[in-house]
């Protein structure tokens, strides 16, 4: 039996056992499915391609470094990377100029707009799952990271000892983990759309900053109410790639605006889901390297960040990058490709889209294949995974310091 960090989702959960079988791994104690089809893709072949026909990694090194040369504007797209990968991008970011975007960019660039116009209160995993006793759940299925419901919103014990937590899913999807367990765990729901979702809020502010409830005859609203002025520690969660794309913004911003009204009167934070590509992880690296997020372009020799004029789909659609560098060694997230933008994938070795890429580079998992450091959905912890796994396949690291040094 092997103890395992999960390096599939930002959750990063560390009580992972597995059963080790001619080297494949079988998780005794976890049913998520994640991390479940993350352990069963089998590895056919792990062959460098240039332009779907195998090569030897020595070549396809020298061709990605002859590339990088040759461009006079390159975007490192995905990012799905540890640490180490992150850093050794930026190396060549720095002397090549170019520009920085992540899988997750959309949904985050939302949030970020939000957070620099208002400012956010954030919670972390242990604050939630020992000390919240109102928890409101908005537009969040547990597909974003699994095992947060049986972990932190309905652990089987919690330091603080909590017994009467108030679990509220507000949204218009069904959540699944709540639904099956309905008869385990108490909860309240409320089915909404966006836009009904971004009324209720809008009022429920209106009506906790006039401490009063006047003559509302609506049912949520008033239960809302009561619950939140009778909160002594409350947390909101909330997943940005879940929401309506148009109302996104929007709803975010009353989000944090109602947090910030809530912490006059008690304490309140918000959590903001960010999938499983490992944005936090890539976004800490680049912030105490640069000062700047993603969507950063360092082509003026210091770094310009925008998240609307560096977004991967704004550079692709307008081509205004002659080389893509897409980077995934945790999934198999589908990358897009442009006439007369050369396409580099470093990607895990089942990648389906291996074929059509320019170069393809199959890369190990971090945590999985070689020791690696990511940091949790929260922030505030970063986990050393360890490598359980035999096979010869290179880290994003190791892939781009042989290129950095053939530049
Ligand atoms: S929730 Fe995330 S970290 Fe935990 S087992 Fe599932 S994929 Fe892995």
């Amino acid at each position: 039996m092997q103890s395992f960090i999960c390096p599939f989702c930002s959750l990063l959960c560390d009580d992972i056992r597995l059963e080790i079988k001619n080297n494949s791994f079988v998780p005794l104690n976890s049913n998520c499915l994640i991390l479940k089809k993350s352990l069963k893709r089998k590895i056919k072949d792990h062959f460098p391609r240039i332009k779907g026909k195998k090569t030897t990694m020595s070549i396809a090194i020298e061709e990605l470094a002859k590339l990088i040369k040759k461009s006079k504007s390159i975007l490192f797209a995905g990012m799905g990377t540890d640490t180490k990968g992150t850093k050794v991008s930026l190396d060549i970011l720095d002397k090549f100029g170019g520009t920085i975007d992540h899988f997750s960019g959309d949904s985050y660039s939302k949030n970020l707009k939000s957070i620099q116009e208002i400012g956010g209160v954030y919670i972390t995993l242990a604050e939630l799952k020992n000390r919240c006793d109102t928890i409101i759940i908005i537009e969040t299925t547990d597909q974003t990271v699994p095992r947060l419901f049986e972990k932190y919103i309905f652990p089987k014990e919690t330091i603080n000892k909590i017994k009467k937590r108030k679990i509220v899913y507000i949204g218009s999807k069904k959540p699944q983990f709540l639904l099956k367990n309905k008869n385990r765990f108490a909860f309240n729901s409320i089915y909404l759309n966006s836009q009904n979702l971004l009324n209720l809020i809008s009022q429920l502010r209106q009506k906790i900053n006039n401490n009063s409830l006047d003559s509302t005859k609506d049912k949520n609203l008033t239960f809302l109410f009561k619950l939140l002025k009778n909160t002594n520690y409350g947390s909101i969660i909330l997943s940005a790639s879940e929401l309506d794309k148009d109302l996104c913004d929007l709803i975010i911003n009353e989000i944090n605006l109602l947090i910030q009204d809530l912490n006059k009167f008690t304490r309140f934070a918000g959590m903001f889901l960010s999938g499983i590509h490992h944005l936090v992880t890539v976004n800490e690296v680049l912030l105490w390297q640069t000062g700047f997020p993603i969507r950063t372009n360092f082509s003026k020799g210091y770094p310009r960040h925008n998240i609307d004029q560096f977004s991967t789909t704004r550079l692709l659609a307008k081509k205004e990058v002659d080389l893509v560098v897409w980077i995934d060694s945790f999934h198999e997230e589908k990358i897009t490709f442009k006439k007369n933008i050369k396409s580099v994938l470093l990607g895990i070795p089942t990648h389906p889209q291996k074929k059509n890429a320019d170069i393809f580079i199959p890369l190990g998992t971090p945590g999985l294949d070689h020791n690696s450091h990511l940091f949790r959905v929260d922030k505030v912890v970063s986990m050393h995974l360890k490598k359980i796994r035999n096979i010869s396949l290179p880290s994003v690291f190791e892939v781009l310091s042989k290129v950095k040094e053939r530049i």
